[in-house]
Protein backbone atom coordinates (compact mmCIF):
# COMPACT_ATOMS: atom_id res chain seq x y z
CA UNK A 1 0.00 0.00 0.00
CA UNK A 2 1.13 3.41 -0.83
CA UNK A 3 1.15 6.35 1.13
CA UNK A 4 1.49 9.70 -0.38
CA UNK A 5 2.84 11.58 2.75
CA UNK A 6 3.34 15.65 3.07
CA UNK A 7 1.19 16.41 0.29
CA UNK A 8 -1.96 18.86 0.97
CA UNK A 9 -4.14 18.91 -1.71
CA UNK A 10 -4.23 21.98 -4.09
CA UNK A 11 -7.54 23.09 -2.98
CA UNK A 12 -6.24 23.77 1.06
CA UNK A 13 -3.53 25.59 -0.37
CA UNK A 14 -5.23 28.16 -2.65
CA UNK A 15 -7.76 28.78 0.50
CA UNK A 16 -5.11 29.91 2.71
CA UNK A 17 -3.73 32.53 0.19
CA UNK A 18 -7.24 33.67 0.16
CA UNK A 19 -7.19 34.46 3.68
CA UNK A 20 -3.83 36.21 3.97
CA UNK A 21 -4.74 38.48 1.60
CA UNK A 22 -7.75 39.30 3.10
CA UNK A 23 -6.09 39.69 5.99
CA UNK A 24 -3.06 41.57 4.25
CA UNK A 25 -5.70 44.34 2.87
CA UNK A 26 -7.97 44.85 5.73
CA UNK A 27 -4.00 45.89 7.24
CA UNK A 28 -3.58 48.47 4.24
CA UNK A 29 -6.74 49.69 4.61
CA UNK A 30 -5.92 50.93 8.34
CA UNK A 31 -3.01 52.50 6.96
CA UNK A 32 -5.26 55.38 4.24
CA UNK A 33 -6.68 58.22 6.10
CA UNK A 34 -10.60 57.88 5.85
CA UNK A 35 -12.46 60.59 3.69
CA UNK A 36 -11.27 62.15 1.07
CA UNK A 37 -10.33 65.13 3.19
CA UNK A 38 -6.46 65.75 4.15
CA UNK A 39 -5.07 63.95 1.18
CA UNK A 40 -2.49 64.95 -1.10
CA UNK A 41 -4.64 64.16 -4.08
CA UNK A 42 -2.62 64.03 -7.91
CA UNK A 43 -5.17 63.76 -10.84
CA UNK A 44 -4.67 61.35 -13.27
CA UNK A 45 -7.10 60.99 -16.10
CA UNK A 46 -10.25 60.09 -14.04
CA UNK A 47 -8.99 59.12 -10.89
CA UNK A 48 -7.37 61.04 -7.91
CA UNK A 49 -4.45 60.00 -6.20
CA UNK A 50 -3.32 59.84 -2.92
CA UNK A 51 0.51 60.47 -2.45
CA UNK A 52 0.85 61.21 0.89
CA UNK A 53 -0.55 57.99 2.91
CA UNK A 54 1.69 54.92 3.49
CA UNK A 55 0.14 53.50 0.45
CA UNK A 56 -1.05 54.66 -2.83
CA UNK A 57 -5.17 54.42 -3.18
CA UNK A 58 -7.09 56.29 -5.86
CA UNK A 59 -10.93 57.35 -5.97
CA UNK A 60 -12.88 57.68 -9.29
CA UNK A 61 -14.29 61.19 -9.93
CA UNK A 62 -14.73 60.52 -13.53
CA UNK A 63 -14.02 62.03 -17.05
CA UNK A 64 -15.72 65.10 -16.64
CA UNK A 65 -14.29 66.45 -13.77
CA UNK A 66 -10.96 68.16 -13.27
CA UNK A 67 -8.68 68.57 -9.79
CA UNK A 68 -8.17 72.88 -9.57
CA UNK A 69 -7.15 72.70 -5.69
CA UNK A 70 -7.36 71.67 -2.04
CA UNK A 71 -9.87 74.44 -0.56
CA UNK A 72 -9.44 74.82 3.07
CA UNK A 73 -10.81 71.94 4.89
CA UNK A 74 -8.45 69.69 2.53
CA UNK A 75 -11.18 68.86 0.23
CA UNK A 76 -10.21 68.71 -3.41
CA UNK A 77 -11.87 71.51 -5.41
CA UNK A 78 -13.33 70.33 -8.86
CA UNK A 79 -13.80 72.30 -12.30
CA UNK A 80 -16.55 70.54 -14.51
CA UNK A 81 -15.20 69.86 -17.81
CA UNK A 82 -16.32 68.20 -20.89
CA UNK A 83 -19.34 69.57 -22.50
CA UNK A 84 -18.44 72.47 -24.56
CA UNK A 85 -20.39 74.65 -26.21
ZN1 LIG B 1 -4.56 59.19 1.24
Amino acid sequence: MVQELGQKPPEEEKENEVWHFEIDRNQLQSLVKEGIEGHQWVQQGPFLVCKSCPIEHAVWIGMDKRLIGIDEDGKPIFQKIGKRR
